[in-house]
């Protein structure tokens, strides 16, 4: 029935992922409870089930900062705000750099504590006190988040989508859509792969990567690319339970426990991105040259393992936009809004992410002065303003 109008809905969002989940779910409590998510696939299927669920504070740009610490609070008071546990482990969160890095960390940590977040410079002892089997000697100055750690990205996203859902939102899996619809300057809705229209005249895409290819034919560039990241999954030979994360941006690498007392183990050396033309069929486990150089580093920062074995490996893709930082945007025909290229961040920001969505909805700006809806522009890349952290670190400056 191609053409057919199949249903109508206040606000559509498009993707079924972390942060389409989280912005109905923020719609809901906004008080628009008429939203309808589209997800193509199933839940979280996307970036979201490949996330390392990494929660830190520690960003260079404030508003990211101030975000991720509003998350921290989502996560603790899940079983509250969500319906129950969502699987956050509240480990802490260390962050070593080397002398190079020193200054930019005290200046970061300085703003942190500025804001409100909870994180204090910290010494090798403590460090080693809390990962006692690290070598640290080539670390200049660290900084402790004890409210930081991991969650399960996927677990949380289906519990936005729950609570969303409890709020009166209607989310559709399977029901992929093809194109944006628009009359004039006005968005007007979507059609799917069937040829079945969803009038609305709010849309939120919310799509990752796959974002770029839906707005394009409304004239609008997202410059995004997929970025694929392996991650390794690490038998340490005696389990780690209870060490907080680690990001080391020395060696440009991160770790951290699963429930299980492996370790999970990411790159975070993005100065030869392994940029790939579609984040689909793409090699979905470490090549061998990538586990032995993400192996190498980590043995030679774990000397207290001896012996380290891989247990398994995988792949995923960041959605990344030229100053690795997200576009959540009222972009193009009135009605029409964007939150996409989350590069790394998504999970720790992504319940912030859905307020300032349904922010713009409801009130056309952010409701949260640490959080200027300026920053996230997609007119900032074509003005040559990229939005940057004010003590950016040597060597380590993505994602940071
Ligand atoms: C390997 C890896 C590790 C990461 N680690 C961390 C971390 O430690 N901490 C952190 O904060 N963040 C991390 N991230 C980032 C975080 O996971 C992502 O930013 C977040 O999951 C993005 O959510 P999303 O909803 O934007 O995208 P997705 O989860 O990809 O969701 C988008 C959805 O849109 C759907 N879609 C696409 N096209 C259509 C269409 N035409 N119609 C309908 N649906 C469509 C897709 O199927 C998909 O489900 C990591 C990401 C990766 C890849």
């Amino acid at each position: 029935m191609a053409g057919t109008e199949v249903a109508n809905a206040e606000v559509v969002v498009v993707g079924g992922g972390l942060e389409g989940l989280s912005i109905a779910w923020a719609l809901t409590r906004a008080g628009v409870t008429d939203v309808l998510v589209c997800e193509r696939g199933g839940l979280a299927g996307g970036e979201t089930g490949k996330s390392s669920g990494v929660v830190r504070c520690h960003y260079g740009v404030p508003s990211l900062a101030w975000m991720a610490w509003k998350g921290v609070q989502v996560f603790e008071g899940a079983a509250d705000l969500l319906g129950g546990d969502v699987g956050f482990v509240p480990s802490g969160y260390v962050v070593g750099v080397g002398p190079v890095n020193a200054d930019a960390l005290a200046a970061n940590v300085a703003d942190h504590r500025a804001l409100g977040i909870d994180v204090a410079l910290v010494d090798p002892d403590t460090v080693a006190g809390l990962w006692p089997q690290l070598e640290l000697a080539d670390f200049a100055a660290f900084a402790y988040e004890p409210r930081g750690g991991y969650g399960d990205a996927y677990r949380t996203a289906l519990a936005y989508g729950a609570t969303a859902r409890r709020g009166g939102a209607a989310i559709h899996p399977y029901t992929p859509v093809a194109a944006l619809t628009a009359a004039g300057d006005r968005i007007t809705g979507v059609e799917l792969v069937g040829g079945q229209r969803i009038s609305a005249p709010t849309v939120v895409v919310a799509a990752g990567w796959f974002s770029a290819g839906l707005v394009a034919p409304l004239g609008l560039e997202l410059p995004v690319r997929a970025q694929r990241e392996p991650i390794l999954l690490v038998d340490p030979g005696t389990p780690v339970h209870g060490a907080p994360v680690l990001s080391d941006l020395v060696s440009l690498q991160y770790l951290r426990p699963e429930p299980s007392g492996q370790l999970l183990v990411g790159n975070s050396d993005h100065r030869r991105p392994d940029f790939v033309a579609r984040p689909e069929g793409y090699l979905n486990r470490a090549t061998e040259s990538e586990t032995e150089r993400l192996g190498d580093k980590l043995a030679a920062r774990l000397p207290g393992f001896p012996n380290l074995a891989l247990a398994t490996s995988y792949a995923g893709c960041y959605d990344v936009t030229p100053d690795y930082n997200p576009v959540i945007d009222r972009v193009g025909p009135t009605g029409l809004l964007l939150a996409a290229g989350f590069s790394g961040h998504g999970f720790k920001i992504s319940a912030a992410v859905g307020e300032l969505v349904a922010d713009l909805v409801v009130a056309g700006d952010s409701r949260d002065p640490r959080v200027p809806a300026a920053d996230f522009r997609l007119a900032r890349f074509t003005e040559g303003r990229p939005l940057a952290g004010a003590h950016s670190y040597v060597g380590a400056g993505e994602m940071r």
